[in-house]
Order: structure tokens, then C-alpha cells, then sequence
């Protein structure tokens, strides 16, 4: 069973579906079990449909704090 900092760490690509079938698979396990998790997942993935609809960054991003922060520049990084 992973850990809520395993699902926070990979959740970047959790989301962009970019990881291991056997990744997924572990990380919707736990999301099945962790509703903590689950509201992190639905914030960002709307925060994403912003991102991606506006083009922009510039979000009320206080309200997702450090782990949206960290996926954006994971897309940054990504779109570089
Ligand atoms: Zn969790």
C-alpha cells in the first residue's frame, strides 16, 4: 500500500496519465481509500482544465498551495 506522499509525488503524471499500468493501478487504490487524496486529485485536475482552457498561470493558486504549484512546473518543464 503506497503512502499519501508516494501519491502526492507522482500525481504530476497521475494526471497527465503518465505513468506504469502497475503505477496506476497502486494510485487508484489508494485513491479509492483516501479522500484526501481524492480532493487533491479533483482541485488539481480542474486546476489543469483552467491551465489548459487559458493558457495561463496566473491562478488563484493559494487555494491548491505547493502541490499544484509543483505539477505547473512539471508542465512547464514539460512545455519547454
Ligand atoms: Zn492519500
Amino acid at each position: 500500500m503506497i503512502s499519501c506522499s508516494d501519491f502526492m509525488a507522482e500525481i504530476g503524471n497521475y494526471l497527465e496519465g503518465d505513468v506504469a499500468a502497475e503505477v496506476r493501478l497502486q494510485l487508484e487504490n489508494h485513491l479509492a481509500h483516501c479522500q484526501l487524496c481524492h480532493v487533491v486529485v479533483d482541485s488539481t485536475r480542474k486546476t489543469l482544465q483552467i491551465v489548459t482552457d487559458t493558457g495561463s498561470f496566473d491562478l488563484p493558486a493559494a487555494a491548491f498551495k505547493p502541490i499544484t504549484e509543483r505539477v505547473m512546473a512539471r508542465i512547464r518543464e514539460a512545455n519547454r
